[in-house]
Formats: structure tokens, C-alpha cells, sequence
């Protein structure tokens, strides 16, 4: 039976009535007196029992559940969720323990779900932590990657321009602030690299370029910097020297770690470096000044004949301004249009007459006046530029002779010879541009003449016998340039389809006054027989060489001798002196002729 609160309080009447009935017993004597003492005591302890068990059950009904609730309350703010409340259910209280029981369970629960999601978002949590400590760190990674790419060289891992820009410019800073702190660029070009290149392929190109690396750093102490610009250009930045023969001594040593082989995919090959050397002074007041410098003197070098060192003097840089005017001139020349065509008389030595014409450029410079090719062939050359100008000569010449040749069809004349550089022989339209020129200016191919230097040979042998060949197979004439001069190997020599070959006019200048000196041009006619080619001398330049040519079997000759190179009208005028016969003439028959003409154009050669 459930005892509600109402009724457990009811219960305190017990002992109140029996408190009250033993305050009368007390208080009135009559009552006490009805009984006798031991009923007193007996009801006095009937009395105190039903009190005490009143209390006691009041206090177990009442207090204790309270005290218990109080209890597992303040365990459960102190986060104690499984101190449950132990009342009977016999009791209003046990209601109460139950729902209180049930709220803790359901607080349990709540906890344990809360506590489970909270597991599982520190676990997201930390996840996504990791996950951005490694971004980040990738991140970081990444930037000094950029960092590292943005200053080094990817294929060598060499310092790039711009970091070595900024030691420079750090160094001149330090040097202007502390006298005494010398250094000196070196500026490198590996000399042949695009022969290498070219004919090894690219892969080998890389291979080489990187062993170069090495090879700078091993001769370098460990403070220098060596730094790759780009293509087969290395920088080099040499601190704490004390004087220009240690400098020098740095570049002997650079040039002959390069000088040795690299062993590169079965290939043993063999290079140099062209090196330009600039020192520190008050002068300069910034690193791109000091660089041009040593890039200056490099030049130098390559033009001293490579594979040499050359120190920065003043002078250079003006030089080095005038070669920039004038190739700044060049390019505005192409514009324009500012090249004329000369052209040779070659003189046949069976006909003894003017046979045909070499056609050399000249520059009508507006400044200058008439340049020769001396003047800017180099750099037309290393401009790429000479593409441009042999592709107008040989327009040109060939429209020129299919001219004379309609308007003198009587004339002895029989060839053009047109210059062809490397360039200009390497681009892979030659042929079809060849046979362009042909069809458009209707020129007889086989009066068509091209000369090759054997430089070209020397370079690229492979390549070059199968451009030979299309060439050949057009109809027109090849001949080998200054031959004798590139020392070219005879076993190619012999497998290039050519017709013939022009000894170098410096060996016909060798020739003295007794005519000695002859035995190589000798060697070389008896080649040209073996090969079964024809031969030009050029530059004969005095009767004795001529006198000493002529003992020897070759098929034509020209040089100042003769006649120099005329522009077009004299050389016209040269064709309408000969007798319009099939006999070609005797250049010494018209010697008169030819005085007027040359005297003529005197001022022009
Ligand atoms: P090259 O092909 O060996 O031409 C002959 C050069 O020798 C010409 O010089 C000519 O004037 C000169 N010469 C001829 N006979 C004598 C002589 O008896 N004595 C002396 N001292 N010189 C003589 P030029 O016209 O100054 O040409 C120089 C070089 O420039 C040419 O040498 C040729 O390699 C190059 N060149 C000229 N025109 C062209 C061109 O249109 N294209 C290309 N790629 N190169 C050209
Ligand atoms: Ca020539
Ligand atoms: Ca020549």
C-alpha cells in the first residue's frame, strides 16, 4: 500500500497526541492516580514506542528520501550521471526516484550520445587537422619549390640569372661600402655547343651542359657561383681573388676541365669554352654594367678564335655599341631593302675569256656607303639575318643571268655562282625555295652555281649529302668554297655529290714571286682529278701566281688580276664587250676594254 506525503505526515499526531497525553499525566495527578504506577509506566511506554516508530517511520518516509534526492542530486551536478536514486516505489517518493531515475537515464543516454558526437567531431576535427597541417605543409613545400624554381636553372640545378643578379648586386653594394672587396664575373659560352646539338641530339645537348655544370663547380671554391643563363651560357661570380692573375689563373683551369672529354651515351665528345672575363671598380654602378662587361670581352674571345679568355677593356664596349648600331642598322637594311649584288668575272683557263660571274653582296649603307660583306657578314650570320640576304642574292642573280642570258644568248657567258651560308643551307626549305627561284626567274639551271664553304662539310657531313644530292638532282652546280681551309675528312669529301671546288685564295697568296709554295694547291688539283671535279682558282692577284697556276691543270680563275667584283651595268657592259660568237674571247684581247671598265668603276671596289 502506497503511503502518499499527506498521510506519512498525518502519522506525526501519534506522537503529538502521546506527547500531549503524557503532558496530562504529568500536569494532572487525578489521571495519574486512575492508575497504578506501573500502568503509568506501561502506558508511558506504549506511548514512547508508537512515537519513536512514528519518527522513524516519518524520518524513512520522509527525511531520508529527501536526504537521498539531495544526495544523488549534487553527485549528478557534479556529473556523476549513474548515481541513481534507490527509494521503493511504495512511496510518494519512489515516484518521484523513478521519474528522477529515468531523467538521469535519459540525461545518461543524452550524455553518452553527446559525448559519442563530440568523439566523433574531435576525431573529424583532428582529421581535418592533419589533413591541413599536411596542406599546409604542401603548400609550403610547393612555395619553396616556386622559390627555388624562380632562382635556379631546372635542367643543370645551377643558380639562374636572376639569382646570380641579385648576388652581384649584393656584392657590388658590399664592395662599395668596403673598399677592399674585389671580385670578377666570368662570363662562359661553350664553343660548337649547337654543333653538338644538332648532331647528337638534344638529349646529349643536356647531358653535356649539365657534366659542363659539374665540371665549373669542381674548379670553382666552394663560395664562387656558377650560374646558367640559358642555351650554352654560364655566368660565373668569383669573390675574395686578389689580383687579375688569379683571375686568369680560375679561367686556365675552367678551360682545361672543359677541354677534357665527356663521355656521353657512347660518345666521346670534345668542346671548349670562350671565356670573358670583367673586375670589379668604382665604375660600375650597377650589376647588369659588369655583366654586359664580361659578356663583351667573351665576344672577344670568340672572335680572337674561341677557346680563350679575354679580359674586359674600355674600349670594347665601344666597339661592342658599334656592333649593336650596326646590327640595329642590319635588320632596318632587310626593311629596306638596302643590298645590291656584285659580281666577279671568272675567267675560263681553256677559253681564256670571261666564263661567268660570282655574285657577292654589298650593302648600300645610308650613312656609310657601300659596305662590304667583311663589314656585316658576321653578324648577319649570328643574327640569322644572312637568311634573309642570300635568299635576295640568289633572287636576284638568277633573274639578272636568265636576263643576260635571253639578251645575250651569243655571249661566252655560262654560270652564275651564288654564296650559300650555314644558315641559309640548313633551313629545310633550301630545296624548294631553290627550284622557286629557278622557275620564277627563268634562269638556265644548269648556269646555276652554288658555293658551299667547307666549313658547312665539316659540321654537318650527314645531314649534307642527302641536301646535296636534291640540290644536284634540280640540275644545278655545286662547288665547295674556300676549300683547303676546314680541313675536311676526305672519306666524306668523296661521298659529297659536287662538281667542283675553289681553292682558298690564301694559299694561291702563299704563292711567291718564284712561284714556290704551290705543293698544296698541287695536293688539292690532284684530289679534284681523283674526285673528278672541277677547280676555280680565286684571288690571283699578280702575274706570277697566274703564271704559277697555270702549270698546274685548272679549269678557271679569278681574282683582282683579272677584274673586281661590278655592280650589274659593268658587269653588262663587260658581257657586250665579247664578240657575240660562240668563240669566246681572250680576256686579254679586250684588256682595253676591260681598262675602261675597270678605271670606270674604280671608286666602287
Ligand atoms: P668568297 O665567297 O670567298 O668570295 C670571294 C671574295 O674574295 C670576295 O670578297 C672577293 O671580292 C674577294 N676576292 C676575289 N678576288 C680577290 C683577289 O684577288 N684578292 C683579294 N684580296 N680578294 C679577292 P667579298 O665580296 O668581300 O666577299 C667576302 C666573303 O663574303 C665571300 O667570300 C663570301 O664568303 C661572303 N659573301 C659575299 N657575298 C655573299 C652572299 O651573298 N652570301 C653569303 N652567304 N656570303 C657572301
Ligand atoms: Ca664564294
Ligand atoms: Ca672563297
Amino acid at each position: 500500500m502506497k503511503l502518499s506525503l499527506k498521510k506519512s505526515f498525518t502519522l506525526l499526531i501519534f506522537p503529538i497526541v502521546a506527547l500531549i497525553a503524557i503532558l496530562c499525566i504529568a500536569v494532572f495527578p487525578s489521571i495519574r492516580n486512575i492508575w497504578s504506577d506501573w500502568g503509568v509506566i506501561v502506558f508511558f511506554l506504549i506511548v514512547s514506542a508508537i512515537c519513536i516508530g512514528s519518527l522513524i517511520f516519518f524520518y524513512r518516509k520522509t527525511i531520508r528520501p529527501v536526504l537521498k534526492l539531495k544526495t544523488a542530486t549534487s553527485k549528478i551536478g557534479d556529473g556523476d550521471l549513474d548515481a541513481g536514486l534507490n527509494i521503493s516505489s511504495e512511496n510518494e517518493h519512489g515516484e518521484l526516484a523513478q521519474s528522477f531515475n529515468r531523467m538521469t537515464k535519459t540525461l545518461k543516454i543524452s550524455r553518452d550520445e553527446l559525448e559519442s558526437v563530440v568523439r566523433k567531431r574531435t576525431l573529424e576535427l583532428t582529421i581535418t587537422n592533419e589533413k591541413l597541417l599536411q596542406e599546409i605543409s604542401e603548400r609550403k613545400r610547393a612555395e619553396e619549390q616556386l622559390q627555388y624554381d624562380a632562382f635556379h636553372d631546372s635542367l643543370t640545378g645551377l643558380p639562374n640569372r636572376a639569382l646570380f643578379m641579385d648576388r652581384l648586386a649584393h656584392l657590388l653594394i658590399l664592395s662599395k661600402r668596403r673598399l677592399n672587396h674585389p671580385f670578377a664575373v666570368l662570363f662562359l659560352d661553350v664553343d660548337r655547343f649547337k654543333i653538338i646539338n644538332d648532331s647528337l641530339g638534344h638529349t646529349v645537348g643536356d647531358q653535356l651542359l649539365i657534366a659542363i655544370g659539374q665540371r665549373l663547380l669542381s674548379s670553382l671554391k666552394p663560395g664562387d657561383t656558377v650560374a646558367r643563363f640559358g642555351g650554352d651560357e654560364f655566368a660565373i661570380l668569383l669573390e675574395d681573388i686578389s689580383d687579375l692573375n688569379n683571375i686568369l689563373n680560375v679561367a686556365e683551369r675552367i678551360q682545361m676541365e672543359i677541354c677534357k672529354p665527356f663521355n656521353m651515351n657512347n660518345f666521346e665528345i670534345f668542346t671548349t669554352a670562350s671565356i670573358g672575363l670583367a673586375m670589379n671598380s668604382t665604375d660600375y654602378e650597377n650589376p647588369e654594367q659588369i655583366l654586359r662587361d664580361a659578356d663583351i670581352a667573351m665576344y672577344q674571345a670568340k672572335a680572337k678564335g674561341k677557346s680563350c679568355a679575354v679580359v674586359f677593356e674600355k674600349g670594347m664596349h665601344t666597339m661592342a655599341v658599334e656592333l649593336l648600331k650596326l646590327e640595329t642598322d642590319l635588320r632596318k637594311a632587310v626593311e629596306r631593302n638596302e643590298f645590291v649584288v656584285y659580281y666577279q668575272p671568272v675567267v675560263s683557263s681553256i677559253a681564256n675569256c670571261v666564263i661567268g660571274y660570282e655574285a657577292l653582296v654589298r650593302w648600300k649603307h645610308p650613312e656609310r656607303g657601300l659596305l662590304y660583306p667583311g663589314d656585316f657578314i658576321h653578324i648577319a650570320e649570328e643574327t640569322g639575318l644572312i637568311v634573309f640576304i642570300d635568299r635576295f642574292v640568289l633572287r636576284e642573280a638568277c633573274s639578272q643571268m636568265s636576263k643576260w642570258q635571253r639578251q645575250f644568248p651569243q655571249s661566252a657567258l655560262k654560270f652564275i655562282s651564288v654564296n650559300i651560308s650555314n644558315k641559309q643551307f640548313l633551313q629545310p626549305d633550301l630545296v624548294e625555295y631553290v627550284t622557286g627561284v629557278i622557275n620564277e626567274t627563268n634562269i638556265d639551271k644548269k648556269s646555276l652555281k652554288i658555293e658551299i664553304t667547307e666549313n658547312v662539310i665539316i659540321e654537318n657531313p650527314e645531314a649534307l649529302i642527302e641536301i646535296f644530292s636534291q640540290l644536284r638532282n634540280i640540275g644545278i652546280q655545286l662547288y665547295i668554297d674556300d676549300f683547303g681551309t676546314g680541313y675536311s675528312s676526305l672519306s666524306y669529301l668523296h661521298r659529297l655529290p659536287i662538281d667542283g671546288i675553289k681553292i682558298d685564295r690564301s694559299f694561291i697568296q702563299r704563292i711567291g714571286n718564284k712561284g714556290e709554295n704551290h705543293e698544296i694547291i698541287k695536293t688539292i688539283m690532284l684530289l679534284a682529278q681523283d674526285m673528278n671535279v672541277d677547280v676555280i682558282a680565286e684571288g690571283i692577284e699578280t702575274e706570277n701566281q697566274l703564271a704559277s697556276i697555270k702549270t698546274l691543270k685548272c679549269d678557271y680563275w679569278q681574282g683582282f688580276l683579272f677584274f673586281k667584283p661590278v655592280d650589274s651595268e659593268h658587269a653588262e657592259a663587260l658581257i657586250k664587250t665579247a664578240p657575240n660568237t660562240n668563240k669566246p674571247a681572250d680576256y686579254n684581247l679586250h684588256s682595253q676594254q676591260k681598262k675602261s671598265i675597270i678605271s670606270d668603276i674604280a671608286s666602287d671596289v
